[in-house]
Parts: C-alpha cells; structure tokens; sequence
C-alpha cells in the first residue's frame, strides 16, 4: 500500500516491486523503499493500540499491496522483565524479548516468512523454497501448507528436531551436503533457473522486512520507547539490521521520542565472521568456515554483515563472541533465572549479555533487551551430558526415603 520501490543500498538505484534482490548496477543489495509522509498520516499510537496482538499490527511499514493471506496469528510475543536474569547479571533492568514461543514454529522466523509469503502470493508465485539454517526451513515448512508448493534447502547435518519439524508438514525437504553458505550459493542459482519464491534469495527484500516487527513490538511494549541498550544474535545479520530499521521507522514517525539505543551483536566463537572484522576495526568481514553448536547462526559469510557491523560501530555498541561451553552455559543460565527454555541461537545471546556486562561495555546501571529467537526443544543433543540426572526409584515410598535427601 505504502511502498515506493525498492532501492539499492549502494548507489541509491530506484527499482520497481519485483521479485528481484540485487542491483543490477553495482550488485548492491535491494530494500524497500515506503512513502513515509503518508504513512504518518494515519499510522499513530492511538490506532495501533486498537489492532490485533499478532505481526501485521504494522501493515503500513511491511511490504504488501493487499490484504495479508500468512502469519496472521504470528508475532507479538512477550517482552518479559527478567528480574531473576537481572539480578544475577548484576545489572538494574533486563528484558527479554521471548520469539521461543512464536507462532507456530517456535522463533522468530515466523517473521520473515509471514511477510515472504504474503508477497509471494501477491506475486502469483506456484512454488515456494529457501536456503536454511533450520528455522526457516520450519517456518517455510509450516506456512507454506495449503498455499504453495514447498521446497525447503538445509545443510545435511541439522539437528534431528529441526528435520522432523520441517518433514512434519508433508513438504520437500533438500539436504545438501555442505555447509550453509553452500546450500545458499546453490539456491541462488535454483532461483535464477526456475520461477520459484526464495523467500530469502529473490524475495529477500520483501522477507527481510518481517524482521522490523520484532524491533516494533519492543518499543510498543516498552510503552512507545527505544531500549537503551539491545543484544542480538546474528547470522546473515539481517535481524540487527532491520530492528535497527524498525526502531528508526518509529522515530522518523513519532511514535517514540528518542531513539539512543546501542546495538551489540552476539555470534558464536565457531562462526564469527562480524566479530572477528569488530576487533580487527576492519569494514572487511572475511568468510570463515563454520564450526559450532549454533548451528541456526553459523553462517560464514553473512549478506548483511557489513551493515550490521556498522550498527554496533555507528550506535557505540559492540561485537562479541562466545565459545560452545559458554552457549551451553547460557542456555541453562536462561532456564533456571526465568523458566525459559531457548536454543543454542539464544544461549550465544544470553552469553554474550553476561560477558558485555562482566566487562563493564554495558553498564550496570541501566537497561539491557536481550533477544531470544529460537527454542530449546529444537536443539535439546546440545545438553546431553550438561545437565542433572534424573532420580530413578521404585514405586516404594521406602525407595523413595532412601534415594531422596531431605525428603521428609
Ligand atoms: C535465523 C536466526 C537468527 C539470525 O538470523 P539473521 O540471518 O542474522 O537475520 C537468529 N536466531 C535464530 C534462532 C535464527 O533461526
Ligand atoms: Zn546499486
């Protein structure tokens, strides 16, 4: 409805709503472009309060000329004060933005995939795909039933859980074997041959987008204000990206008054690509080869990563990474603070917090939005041999009295 075109991030190029992902001039990557003027005629705090609790509140800044046909239930997950979390970090607020219980598969690639799919349809596309880490592929997987046909691309070794969750809904599912960055480079060029929706490939503008309302719900949540400090995983980097996007928007239409937030992006030791070029004070960001236990963040070499990079530069934030037993760590830290069971994606997260915190970069006396995007039950083989034993008895209450301590 509000949507100019797209436009390179390069050299500025205006292109027409495609299917289309890059500029043909300079090979800059396409976004899209909205009449921000008319937007804030109509797009005020007073009418967004009366709209439904899931993602397409934000109709006017997402990409879509009609009605929305995916995700109409997804989106507008808890923003939760972690007060357990907070205490132990030793800091005065935290929050965290819960996407672990996103509907229906469980992380915040229900997003991206709710505004790639309107699109697609808008588009009258038959088929759709993508390349994925897991989540997406679960998320494509899920929506796409009933509209599309469906193919889904993942690295050959993905956890079990994210297979079965993408298999369960009766789709394609591709299993190349390689890494991700493989599976992406592949489906870049299934794209160029076939007339198929790559919800992340020649739809990624449009997917991308979806992104933003995860940055739209915290500040609503917060009462229409930006946080002051945001730690975020990434993977291609899109996600830091477009919250940053979101949290503008909103500035640019007044619907919160300040926007002095510092972005720190949260990558795992064994892929981390954006945090290496951070140390190095590098603009470069040189691919690596993945090796990790987050495997839905392990990309090598991220598309947005030089953009992301210079949102944690440009807002005095910070890149950090964290090692596999520090992820594992992070995960358990989660659970037994706030009861929340999230994946490796949201132990690198939560790690990463702690350690900005430990180090003094993310003061103690303020407040930190820590974003957990994925859950748990997806990644459970990470904690075997982490966690307690079950206590096995007989069905005796003399059993019981024996392997139970201070029982009575
Ligand atoms: C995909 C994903 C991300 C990050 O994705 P970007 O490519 O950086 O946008 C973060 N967490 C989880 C759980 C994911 O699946
Ligand atoms: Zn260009």
């Amino acid at each position: 409805m509000y949507v100019k075109g797209l436009k390179c991030r390069e050299c500025g190029r205006r292109y027409p709503k495609e299917p289309i992902f890059v500029c043909e001039w300079c090979f800059g990557p396409l976004e899209v472009e909205y009449d921000y003027e008319a937007i804030k005629k109509m797009f005020t705090r007073k009418e967004l309060e009366k709209r439904e609790p899931n993602l397409w509140r934000y109709r006017e800044l997402l990409p879509i000329d009609g009605e929305p046909t995916f995700g109409l239930s997804s989106g507008f997950t808890p923003l939760i004060e972690a007060k357990n979390l907070a205490s132990v970090l030793g800091i005065k607020k935290c929050y965290i933005k819960d996407d672990s219980v996103n509907h229906p598969t469980l992380s915040f690639k229900d997003r991206v995939v709710a505004v790639a799919l309107s699109k697609a349809k808008e588009f009258g596309f038959k088929t759709v795909a993508c390349a994925s880490t897991g989540n997406l592929a679960n998320a494509v997987a899920s929506h796409s039933r009933g509209g599309f046909n469906c193919y889904v691309f993942i690295p050959v070794d993905l956890e079990p859980s994210k297979i079965v969750s993408s298999l369960i809904y009766g789709v394609n599912v591709v299993a190349v074997e390689g890494n991700y960055d493989e599976v992406n480079r592949l489906c870049a060029e299934v794209a160029m041959r076939y007339r198929w929706a790559f919800v992340n490939v020649n739809l990624r503008p449009y997917y991308a987008e979806g992104s933003k309302t995860y940055g739209f719900e915290i500040a609503e949540q917060l009462g229409f204000r930006a946080p002051r400090h945001i730690v975020i995983p990434a993977a291609s980097g899109s996600l830091v990206t477009k919250i940053y996007k979101g949290l503008q928007e909103f500035y640019q239409l007044g619907l919160i008054n300040e926007f002095p937030t510092r972005f720190y992006i949260a990558q795992a030791e064994g892929c981390s690509p954006i945090v290496q070029a951070f140390r190095e004070g590098s603009n470069i960001i040189r691919p690596v080869k993945p090796k990790t236990i987050a495997k839905s963040i392990a990309i090598g070499n991220p598309a947005d990563g030089v953009y992301a990079l210079d949102i944690a530069r440009r807002t005095k934030g910070y890149a950090e990474a964290v090692s596999d037993e520090e992820i594992i760590a992070g995960i358990k830290l989660l659970a037994e603070t706030e009861g929340i069971f999230t994946e490796t994606a949201g132990g690198v997260t939560v790690a990463v917090a702690k350690k900005l915190i430990e180090k003094g970069i993310i003061p103690r006396d303020e407040e930190v939005v820590i974003c957990i995007t994925g859950n748990g039950l997806k990644t459970q083989e990470v904690l075997v041999n982490h966690l307690k034993s079950v206590i096995r008895i007989k069905p005796s209450l003399e059993d019981f009295k024996k392997k139970i301590e201070g029982g009575e």
